[in-house]
């Protein structure tokens, strides 16, 4: 039976989830069909929420329950869930009340003065800005501790367990065989046609076809909506996910890679056990992993030519302009390699090394190693050396992303690491289903999206990310496997031996 300081342990619990639930349905309405003029009263709605949402998770209660269990001998699965609650409630703890109305005051001017300095390619706008944010982050590390870098602090919060020297690990060594498979690419002086996916596609059509894919990669409508946004996102729960896409009439990439992408992450979150539901064994173990799964449904299915073996038929019956293009030409054309100045732009290869120098600047702020001053040319300069190309203004260069504007220091890396557990996943998965080729070609992917589901999705948190990659694919991360996936996959596409 039950441990009666357990059963009211997740009650706490579950209330702080339905909390964190209420916020996140607001800030998505926000995002898709909030009226312009109710922005004051969200902005009132979102601080009294998250006010609450702190104050119940930090309930003292909560501290002194996690504090008896975590000593208790408890089931593997009820042990992670003290274990976990126990992670959050040190976290939020950690951060005196003043702080958080500080960092919450400073990122959201951040934020605004970022859309400026953006809008008028002007950094010193976004500098003193930047400057405040980078020392709350500085201060932040330091309430919650850590063992060798400050770094470690913040990335934590979004890969739990994970230490900046084992991103370095896999960072330093990723590093110089993208640059060399990037370089090789382009001295190749192949270059696809990319009209295949330019030719003119109208929005209600685009919109048709997105349902049809998340519906065809089984996403649960019963389960969760498809709507449109500025930028493409994910929120929800289990029984309730929201993704979002957006169109671009010119290029079909935007829409169809966007919804493949978001449908990846829904599946991730429509896949944890119902019986565990409202604890942390129904949440996400980190965003690495998130991406993970994003990005398996997104480039290793989506992008491959099985898959539109599959779907170019249906692909032509939405779209009349796609009459007479062939699957090779298709497959290429989402698939070109070039460096390019923004990341939320570039392929499966370029795509990593944006992150690696995010990565590279922000350790070097925070440990003081470069100064906020220092930062577009530090940018340039890593963007020449290892993409080839030098930004022709900030807005180009180090004002595209709006992460630092909101205080997101430490989430970066959670891309790259996303992109390494995909294929890494993938090489695990061709053991257990070496038919997976034909099976994406057939359109069976109940398969796959079980083996995921197993393996990963039911698991919550039950493991830390790092073990649960490891339980998963029989080997701790290891950037191996996506090196040798790119190798291959653009050796055949661009004819020349990587
Ligand atoms: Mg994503």
């Amino acid at each position: 039976m039950d441990d009666a300081r357990l059963v009211r342990l997740k009650e706490l619990y579950s209330d702080v989830s339905y909390i964190d639930q209420a916020i996140s349905l607001l800030s998505w309405d926000q995002e898709t069909y909030m009226p312009s003029g109710a922005v004051m009263d969200r902005a009132g709605q979102m601080s009294t929420f998250s006010a609450i949402y702190h104050r119940r998770i930090t309930d003292p209660e909560i501290g002194k329950l996690v504090g008896e269990l975590g000593n208790a001998a408890l089931p593997e699965g009820e042990s992670a869930i003290v274990r976990e609650i126990a992670r959050a409630y040190k976290r939020k703890t950690a951060l005196p009340e003043s702080f958080v109305k500080e960092m919450a005051t400073e990122t959201s001017l951040g934020q605004h003065a970022w859309q400026g300095a953006r809008a008028k390619d002007d950094f010193s706008i976004f500098k003193p800005h930047l400057e405040r944010i980078l020392e709350l982050k500085k201060r932040e590390a330091e309430y919650v501790g850590y063992s060798d870098r400050p770094y470690d602090a913040l990335l934590d919060d979004f890969e739990p367990y994970m230490r900046s020297r084992d991103v370095d690990a896999l960072f330093s060594s990723l590093r110089g065989k993208l640059v060399d498979i990037a370089r090789r690419i382009s001295e190749s002086g192949i270059q696809p046609d990319e009209s295949p996916v330019t030719r003119g596609y109208k929005k209600e059509l685009q919109e048709r076809f997105c349902l049809h894919l998340a519906k065809t990669l089984n996403f649960d409508f019963e389960r969760g909506r498809l709507d449109i946004s500025a930028h493409p996102f994910t929120s929800g729960t289990r029984r309730d996910v929201r993704i979002t896409t957006r169109f671009d009439e010119k290029d079909l990439r935007n829409s169809v890679f966007s919804t493949i992408h978001e449908t990846g992450h829904a599946l991730y979150e429509q896949g944890y056990s119902e019986e565990n539901y409202l604890t942390p064994l129904a949440e996400a173990v980190s965003l690495g992993v998130h991406e993970s799964q994003s990005r398996f449904w997104e480039n290793i299915v989506g992008r491959s030519k099985p898959f539109w073996k599959f779907m170019l038929p249906s692909l032509k019956k939405h779209f009349p302009t796609m009459k007479g293009v062939k699957l090779d030409q298709f497959h290429s054309a989402i698939n070109i390699v070039k460096p390019s100045l923004i990341r939320t732009e570039s392929d499966e290869v370029t795509y990593n090394l944006h992150i690696l120098i995010r990565f590279e600047i922000e350790t070097a702020m925070l440990e003081g190693k470069v100064s906020v001053d220092e930062i577009p040319s530090v940018w340039n300069e890593k963007y020449e050396k290892y993409l080839g190309i030098t930004p022709p203004n900030n807005t180009k260069g180090c004002l595209q992303d709006i992460h630092w504007s909101m205080g997101l220091m430490g989430y970066f890396p959670t891309y790259t690491l996303g992109n390494l557990y995909s294929a890494q996943i993938h090489a695990a998965m061709l053991k257990d289903i070496p038919e997976f080729d034909s099976l994406v070609a057939s359109g069976q992917f109940m398969p796959i999206l079980n083996w995921l589901r197993e393996r990963i999705h039911r698991k919550g948190k039950l493991y830390p990310p790092r073990e649960l990659i490891q339980r998963a694919t029989g080997s701790a991360p290891d950037e191996e496997f996506y090196v040798n996936y790119l190798r291959k996959k653009f050796s055949e596409i661009y004819g020349i031996s990587l």
